[in-house]
């Protein structure tokens, strides 16, 4: 039987390993070298990583596409509207929970009374003046891209730019300058509303759309098949990818010194929501428990982990729950929205930062403040892109409503790599155990599934 267990599990054994034994042999490397290694070498340990990355990356937007379309194609429109509804519910009230949770602990544990805040010079990388209007304007223009070839490779950020004339920055921000920048990252959301729509349409004209319908059917069969090539290439790129990370961080001492308990903090916060206020909330909807579907996640989680990204993990998370006999109608909805939207563990961890970085500072939390942190943590993880510590850059906006510039970020800066893994991790599993979540629930609704799912489908 244990040879079985080993048999089934093998990849994700192997993925386990690959994380491991890559954080070892960054260790290993640091001790040894004693710290001489040149950013070209840290690239070069990088590269094999990098690759795995490429190629997954490579696969979101033929994937999501193909797929999405063809799900919502082959969908009655009143079932898309449930499955949509019962989705959108589920986000909501998951985001929600984990920002409560994350102040509760904040302000329970305390971990910045009494500390002091970072007095060393601030990174480049947070000195936008980023406002949550902004990024809420910012996520609805997101969500009609202009052009469907641009939305493939970059979206919206719109910001004020800080003018380095200092009498026009005394002047006052009206005459600061709006402007709108394209970051290089897929506009995943813009795609899948355009998918969305284009296979609510094939689906409304019925025959004589079969043929795209077929198209993309087969366009997503044969991507679901590269998939599943490259998901054996996992174990050596985390391996890379890790090992890499653990050369270029800084020290050590602050994960366990200064920022030891804020570390622990957000920590608690996602291993209690993504075992408890998700179990208990999976329960209360579908009256079972959800760790046996936890278990079969394994192998997604340990590649969030690895990647540190929602999107690139996608193509995985997918290709995981058709294995697990979900109906893909369900899956193509659910996951690429909520890699997109749904991150409760980047919410909960932009609430206890922020703060954090206001106890650091001696700034009290009225009941007013505390609401309006888990307005802006709400709306700064729906803005985040699935991306590797995009957390960090839509932090500035919580740390504007408790009064801090986003300079403050620093403070934080030096454990986000790693908090970030993790956070990523609880974002993919709540993504997944929604979409699992949704499955049950519009089962009898969706009708019976094609021959090939069914003989996908494990038993509950
Ligand atoms: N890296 C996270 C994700 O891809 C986003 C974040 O920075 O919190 O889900």
């Amino acid at each position: 039987k244990g040879k079985s267990f080993i048999r089934r599990n093998l990849l994700t054994i192997l993925t386990v390993i690959g994380v491991v034994g890559g954080t070892l042999t960054g260790i290993i490397i640091r001790k040894v070298t004693g710290g001489h290694w040149s950013k070209r070498e840290t690239m070069y340990l990088a590269f094999p990583g990098e690759i795995f990355l490429r190629m997954l990356k490579c696969l979101i937007i033929p994937l999501l596409m193909s797929s999405v379309i063809q799900a919502i194609g082959s969908l009655d429109l009143s079932l898309s509207k449930k499955i949509a509804i019962r989705s959108i519910a589920y986000y909501s009230a998951t985001t929600i929970c984990a920002v409560i949770l994350g102040i509760l602990l904040v302000i329970t544990i305390r971990p910045g009374v009494g500390g002091t805040p970072w007095s060393g010079e601030a990174s480049e990388k947070v000195s936008r003046h980023v406002l949550t209007q902004d990024t809420l304007l910012d996520l609805i223009r997101n969500l009609f891209p202009p052009n469907i070839v641009q939305a493939c490779v970059s979206q919206s950020q719109t910001f004020l730019i800080e003018p380095t004339n200092e009498t026009v920055k005394k002047m006052g921000e009206e005459y600061w300058k709006f402007e709108e920048k394209y970051e290089s990252t897929t506009n995943v959301l813009g795609l899948v509303v355009f998918a969305i729509i284009f296979g609510i349409t094939l689906g409304k004209l019925g025959e004589r759309a079969k043929i795209l319908l077929d198209f993309f059917e087969a366009l997503s069969e044969a991507m679901m098949i590269i998939t599943s090539w490259v998901i054996w290439i996992s174990p050596i790129g985390v391996f890379f990818l890790v090992a890499a990370k653990v050369l270029e961080i800084e020290s050590f001492a602050d994960l366990v010194g200064r920022l030891g308990l804020y570390f622990a903090t957000v920590l608690l916060g996602l291993f209690l929501h993504g075992f408890g206020t998700l179990s208990i909330l999976y329960f209360i909807a579908v009256r079972r428990l959800p760790f046996k579907v936890i278990a079969q996640l394994s192998q997604v989680l340990v590649t969030a982990f690895g990647t540190a990204s929602s999107s690139a993990t996608m193509p995985i998370s997918i290709q995981t729950m058709d294995r697990m006999g979900l109906d893909p109608r369900v899956t193509r909805f659910v996951i690429p929205i909520g890699a997109t939207i749904n991150m409760d563990g980047t919410a909960l961890y932009e609430a206890v930062a922020a703060i954090f970085i206001a106890q650091l500072n001696n700034i009290p939390l009225t009941f007013g403040k505390t609401i309006a942190v888990c307005v802006t943590a709400t709306a700064a993880s729906i803005g985040a892109a699935g991306i590797p510590q995009a957390g960090l850059v839509t932090m500035v906006m919580v740390l504007d409503t408790v009064g801090l510039p986003s300079e403050e970020v620093i403070n934080i800066i030096a454990v986000d790599w790693l908090l970030d893994r993790f956070r990523t991790t609880i974002n993919v599993m709540c993504d997944c155990l929604g979409a699992r979540l949704v499955d049950i629930l519009s089962v009898g609704e969706l009708g019976v599934l094609t021959e090939t799912d069914k003989l996908n489908a494990e038993p509950q």
